[in-house]
């Protein structure tokens, strides 16, 4: 079994069109040699932003991966609202996890600042068969602030666990989404089963400190992995290998792929062969030079698989 819990599903008119326009920006910057009109026509562009279920599930196939965890973003207080409403975004996702019920599981997304924020939620929930949140704070509001707490509190009372966007981004806020926020939450809403992405992009200290000490916090190595495997691979190996050393902490992170903006850096099935091979040699004597224990076959299950069992337990 191996689940994704970090997946996105959506369409290029279902995000605000500034974000498309810096993020193209942004790829000009980044890769050599290529203008941002270049970018406009490329396979990157085209890779990043088709996010049909379709053809997620063909890449799933080929990768082997048996369930995701599937959301869409809601940007549209900070950067102009998309051509496609938040409310139909949803839908999209719901009638998508409905349309794969065996290997998609839906959350509801939503910026808490939006008029009828937590009645979607319960609609969301109780109607639309969607089984979790997802959360973006980098739009610009607190976690602390009221309306992120009545959200948290609605979640808790509708049983259903959360996954935070965490660290720096392209385009947004990346500070109000770093683990002291979280700890707040955490510490205000005890019961909170929440998950945090990407490793907080290698600021992996102050993550691990706040699972070390908050258990109902789980983390996804999405994105952040895969940039690293492209740029760094040792320092991968690494970063993950010193949460697994941690007792508690290393049944709590998970595997998670970012798909499909991560579809440019590297495939689903190249990304779980990854995992897979982190006991192997190669692996295993780059860590050694580090003084780190080799991954043990456990510790990839742990990963792929058991960890975000866990995490899913009420509503796998
Ligand atoms: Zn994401």
């Amino acid at each position: 079994m191996i689940i994704d819990v970090h997946c996105h599903l959506g369409q290029l008119k279902m995000f605000p069109d500034s974000y498309i326009d810096i993020f193209a920006t942004h790829i000009s910057h980044i890769v050599p040699g290529l203008s941002k009109e270049a970018v406009y026509q490329s396979e990157i562009m085209k890779k990043s932003f088709d996010g049909s279920p379709e053809r997620l599930i063909k890449e799933m196939d080929e990768a082997h991966i048996d369930k995701a965890v599937v959301f869409g973003v809601d940007w549209g207080l900070a950067l102009g609202e998309p051509k496609i409403p938040i409310e139909e975004y949803n839908k999209y996702i719901a009638k998508a996890s409905q349309d794969y019920s065996d290997r998609l599981i839906g959350f509801f997304t939503i910026d808490p600042r939006r008029k009828n924020a937590i009645e979607l939620f319960e609609t969301a929930i109780t109607k639309w068969e969607m089984r979790g949140l997802k959360i973006h704070p980098t739009t610009g509001y607190k976690l602390t602030d009221e309306k992120s707490r009545a959200l948290f509190k609605k979640a808790i009372e509708l049983e259903v666990p959360i996954v935070s966007h965490l660290g720096y981004i392209t385009a947004l806020k990346g500070y109000l989404a770093k683990p002291r926020y979280f700890d707040e939450i955490t510490t205000d809403f005890p019961d909170l089963k929440i998950s945090l992405a990407h490793l907080n992009y290698g600021e992996i200290e102050d993550l691990l400190n706040l699972m070390f000490c908050k258990t109902g916090v789980y983390c996804d190595f999405s994105s952040h992995g895969q940039i690293l495997m492209m740029n760094s691979p040792p320092d991968f190996y690494r970063q993950l290998r010193f949460f697994m050393n941690f007792e508690g902490v290393k049944d709590r992170v998970m595997f998670g792929t970012d798909w499909p903006m991560t579809s440019n850096i590297m495939s689903l099935k190249d990304w779980v062969a990854t995992i897979k091979n982190l006991g192997n040699e190669k692996v295993s004597q780059i860590l050694n030079v580090n003084g780190y224990k080799r991954f043990k076959k456990s510790e990839i299950t742990k990963l792929l698989s058991k960890n975000a069992q866990n995490f899913l337990k009420n509503i796998l």
